[in-house]
């Protein structure tokens, strides 16, 4: 199974991506995780990121489509699938997503929303700064990555939802409750 997991910042989905892919034997692709790797090898990449990354907007899509191209052919030629967090960002990303599955010759099998209102995102944004120290999770910057998410990877929504693969679940509430939802669209599919 091929899976797409979005949502705004601080809807838990880094936490239960962890949770399903443990379960289903997935490959785990967080493009943020990935980015923030290169930035503590201080590689070229890195550094272009880092500066974007700390204001909260989106890096170029570029950047993000080589290292999707290359971790999804590796997928592809060893048999693995996928969960895909924090990628696709916008329409255009979902397009070129669409593009290299074709060519890969492999789909889709869903794109699960977790939704969370925005009072209480910027609460657990802020308790997470606490515990996990992100440079981007400051009150300045959380401002300019939810503008971000409602601007460019809400319209995902509509989009996912034309191609009969949008699920939807409620983030609000224990991290068991919200895993099992997604496990019982999981086993549906
Ligand atoms: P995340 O850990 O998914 O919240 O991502 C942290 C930051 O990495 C984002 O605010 C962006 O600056 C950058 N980033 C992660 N994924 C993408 C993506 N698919 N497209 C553009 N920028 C991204």
């Amino acid at each position: 199974m091929n899976i797409i997991l979005f949502g705004p910042p601080g809807a838990g989905k880094g936490t239960q991506a962890k949770l399903i892919c443990k379960k289903y034997k997935l490959d785990h692709i967080s493009t943020g995780d990935i980015l923030r790797n290169e930035i503590s090898k201080g590689s070229e990449l890195g550094l272009a990121a880092k500066k974007i990354m700390d204001s909260g907007n989106l890096v170029s899509d570029e950047i993000i489509i080589d290292i999707i191209k290359v971790r999804l052919s590796e997928n592809k030629k060893s048999n693995i699938d996928f969960l895909l967090d924090g990628f696709p960002r916008s329409i255009n990303q979902a397009n070129l997503l669409s593009k290299i599955m074709n060519e890969l010759e492999i789909s889709l099998n869903s794109a699960i929303l977790i939704d969370v209102e925005q009072s209480v995102l910027i609460n657990r944004i802020l308790n997470r700064k606490n515990t996990e120290g992100r440079d981007d999770d400051s009150e300045e910057v959380l401002a300019s990555r939810l503008k971000v998410y409602y601007d460019q990877t809400a319209p995902l929504i509509q989009f996912y939802k034309d191609l009969n693969l949008l699920k939807w679940v409620n983030g609000v509430g224990e991290i068991n409750d919200i895993n099992q939802q997604i496990n019982s669209i999981m086993e549906q599919l």
